[in-house]
């Protein structure tokens, strides 16, 4: 069971009980639950047959990509393709070595331990962690100054699965010690329609093909924001309807939630809309821009501007960010002078 789900837009823990029943009972706890990624299943579930076959631990498995593809989701799917029992932690969770080192000697041979954000590891724990994964040998220091000697502790034959947003933040000798390393792609309006319907099987909502396929449409293509979007909806209707999401209701909702029909939502568009009214379409950088829409750094680059980049509404140059002509489009804003570059 799955203790902590971070909340896309803003990291923040998921703590409210009923909520995380409810994503416990919609995440897909096995491969054939999972929609999309093809060649990532593929990949795993051949690196899991062969680890079975050869009676071995799995490989240490680093997934990359905007939050709410479905890497938290991946990694149980596959403690459970192993028939292993994984534990969920995150990398700002484990502020010291010691915390970490009680974290490995408490699992078992075959166990998966899953440490989101791992770009956010502590540089000390981070090195503790390089002996674990390559030789499942854990280096502690005991005592101080000159008396201060080292031991070495046999750990159990853990698989490591890490998630992180950017891979780039990672110390390569870190990034060096997984075997299998991927990146989730963003999915497709047709598998994300797949989702809303599953979910909305599983909460036994009743909702319209039409509906979910408006829904899909502005689901940013990612899972998280498309259960999120549906449970709202279904706020909506079982206020103003009579429970079922018709075209209609979908409409209204996503009205009140200020979602455009690309899925914008007004961070998007005032993202966008400061380098166009400031910058007269960019280049300007991040820094900047985080100072003009007040949004973090790490937003506007881990949530905001992947998906603005997939649907083609910004691109990231070597001098900053730029909107592209499709954008000035969707905002219905005219551009004052041809960019030069
Ligand atoms: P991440 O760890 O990448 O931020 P999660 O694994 O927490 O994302 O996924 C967010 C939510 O989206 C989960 O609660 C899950 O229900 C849903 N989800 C993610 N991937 C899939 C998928 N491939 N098929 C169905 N639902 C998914």
């Amino acid at each position: 069971m799955i203790d902590r789900i971070l909340d896309a837009a803003t990291d923040d823990v998921i703590d409210d009980p009923v909520e995380l029943e409810i994503e416990n009972t919609i995440r897909p706890k096995d491969f054939a639950n999972y929609i999309g990624q093809d060649r990532l299943k593929m990949n795993l579930q051949l690196a899991i047959a062969a680890a079975k076959k050869r009676g071995e631990p799995l490989d240490h498995i680093l997934l990359y990509g905007p939050p709410g593809l479905g890497k938290t989701t991946m990694a149980s799917v596959i403690a459970h393709e192993m028939g292993a029992q994984i534990r969920i932690t995150s990398g700002p969770a484990i502020e010291r070595a010691g915390d970490l080192a009680s974290l490995l000697t408490n699992l078992q041979d075959g166990d998966i331990i899953f440490i989101d954000e791992i770009h956010r590891l502590q540089r000390t724990v981070a090195e503790v962690l390089y002996s674990a994964m390559e030789d499942f040998k854990l280096d502690i220091m005991i005592g101080k100054g000159p008396s201060a000697r080292s031991l070495r502790l046999d750990l159990p034959k853990f698989t490591l699965v890490g998630a992180t947003t950017r891979t780039g933040a990672l110390p390569a000798p870190l990034r060096d010690r997984f075997g299998i390393i991927h990146r989730l792609e963003f999915y497709t309006p047709e598998q994300i329609g797949q989702i809303i319907h599953r979910s909305a099987d599983i909460l036994d909502v009743k909702i319209h093909p039409e509906a979910a396929h408006e829904l899909a449409k502005r689901s940013r293509l990612t899972p998280r924001i498309a259960n999120r979007l549906l449970k709202r909806v279904r706020d909506f209707a079982d206020v103003n309807g009579d429970g079922i999401i018709d075209a209609v209701i979908s409409k209204q909702a996503l009205i009140l939630l200020d979602i455009d029909d690309l899925g914008l939502d007004p961070a998007d568009r005032l993202l966008l809309g400061a380098i166009i009214d400031s910058y007269d379409g960019g280049p300007v950088g991040v820094e900047t821009l985080a100072a003009l829409t007040a949004e973090e750094r790490t937003t506007i680059e881990d949530f905001i501007e992947p998906y603005l980049m997939q649907i083609g509404l910004l691109e990231r140059t070597p001098r900053g960010r730029k909107v592209t002509p499709k954008a000035y489009g969707h905002l219905g804003k005219t551009r004052l002078q041809q960019a030069t570059d």
